[in-house]
């Protein structure tokens, strides 16, 4: 399908974010209809300068970084995190088996022997500007940072990746420096100066308590040199640790069951015939309810889905509203990039917004995650008129 004429072309994105594109002077590649610009009320972020429909793609975007959930075990390409389960053993119906990706059969190897896969050359050379110094080489070795983020209490589990795309873009940015391609300070180098600039309050736990513990396991997995050491200073790795935090999305890449799923749907519009299907999919007879088989189906696909966690250079410069005119999505093509769509109309001059949180919570809950998650009070329109009483 063509790309709506809006969008920017996947291809130049990729290229700028290969290149390490800046924010800062002629290198910052934009979507032609929007802008970065100061506004009144809520800083620097995203304005339209050319009116976009609801349904319009704003942008696609590779991500900065991305990485599968520390609790995620389903085999997946390390570079775009599409999932590469083999199907099961035996895949009822054998016509449809043929729809469950082949893409484990293909997938590459890391060459550094740890056991990282690919799902294609191109992911391979796209992770290759970090995972080429975090590849901890052949054998099994003990994932500290890794052990570190599974062990963390539950309230953190939406944030327990950070550390793990910190890793991510420090590597990038140390990989750059042992280059020779840049010699700037550590919160400069290109990877991380594109991400929105966020302050988070001091109650943020990851933050305050454990930035020093992961910054040492993140530069012993980095083997660092006592330079690159002092040059990721305590200071600019919390400050990275907070940018992520503030900028993370999650990413939820469609898992192979996913596909097959569809294939099932659409292999027949008839109802009764559809759930024939499923029930030789599950083996339960027609007399499970509805909610079984759907935690059934749930816990099938369950070991093959991939639980991801990104942050984008873009996306981080939206601001916040809890009437949001766009919407970031999951891409269709199934890699780790997004899509922010407009979900209403937008004229010229006004500010891009998405919803930092979930715009059904009540007006209290969702100030409460605002301030929790990003540290600040929501002032937006809908936030005034609205009553906590009601
Ligand atoms: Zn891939
Ligand atoms: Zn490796
Ligand atoms: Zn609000």
């Amino acid at each position: 399908m063509a790309a709506p004429p809006h969008s920017l072309p996947h291809a130049a994105l990729e290229a700028w974010s290969l290149s390490g594109g800046s924010f800062s002077g002629a290198s910052f590649m934009q979507p032609p209809q929007v802008k970065l610009a100061q506004t009144l009320t809520m800083g620097a972020g995203l304005t339209c300068i050319a009116a976009i429909h609801a349904g319009e793609r704003v942008l696609t975007e590779p991500a900065a970084a991305a990485c599968a959930m520390p609790m995620c075990d389903a085999a997946r390409c390390m570079g775009c995190l599409r999932s590469l389960a083999p199907p099961p053993h035996e895949l009822p119906l054998p016509k449809l088996a043929q729809c469950w990706p082949r893409l484990h059969a293909c997938a590459v190897q890391c060459k550094g022997g740890c056991g990282a896969l690919f799902c294609s050359p191109p992911c391979e050379r796209l992770a290759a500007k970090h995972h080429g110094i975090i590849c901890p080489g052949p054998g099994k070795k003990e994932d500290r940072l890794l052990a570190f983020c599974r062990a963390l209490p539950l309230r953190l589990a939406p944030v327990a990746g950070a550390p793990l795309l910190a890793l991510r873009l420090a590597a990038h940015a140390l990989a750059l420096r042992r280059q020779g391609v840049e010699d700037v300070p550590f919160l400069s180098a290109a990877p991380i100066a594109g991400l929105c600039e966020h302050h988070l309050p001091a109650s943020t736990l990851l933050r305050t308590h454990h930035a020093e513990l992961l910054r040492r396991e993140t530069l012993a997995q980095l083997r660092a040199t006592p330079d690159e050491c002092e040059w990721v200073s305590t200071q600019a790795y919390a400050a990275l640790l907070g940018r992520v935090l503030a900028n993370q999305a999650q990413l939820r890449p469609r898992s192979a069951f996913d596909a097959y799923g569809a294939a099932l749907r659409a292999s027949t519009h008839d109802r009764d015939a559809r759930s024939k299907l499923v029930d030789a999919l599950l083996d339960c007879g027609p007399e499970g309810k509805d909610g079984d088989r759907r935690e059934a189906l749930e816990a099938l696909e369950e070991p093959t889905r991939v639980d991801g966690t990104g942050v984008f250079r873009l996306h981080s410069k939206f601001n916040h509203s809890c009437t949001p005119n766009c919407e970031a999505q999951s891409h269709p093509f199934e890699d780790a990039s997004i899509d922010v769509i407009c979900i209403r109309d937008v004229h010229p001059g006004e500010a891009l917004t998405i919803s930092y949180c979930d715009p059904k919570l009540s007006r209290m809950h969702r100030r409460r995650v605002l301030k929790e998650n990003h540290g600040f009070d929501c002032a937006c329109t809908r936030c005034l008129a609205e009553d906590d009483n009601l």
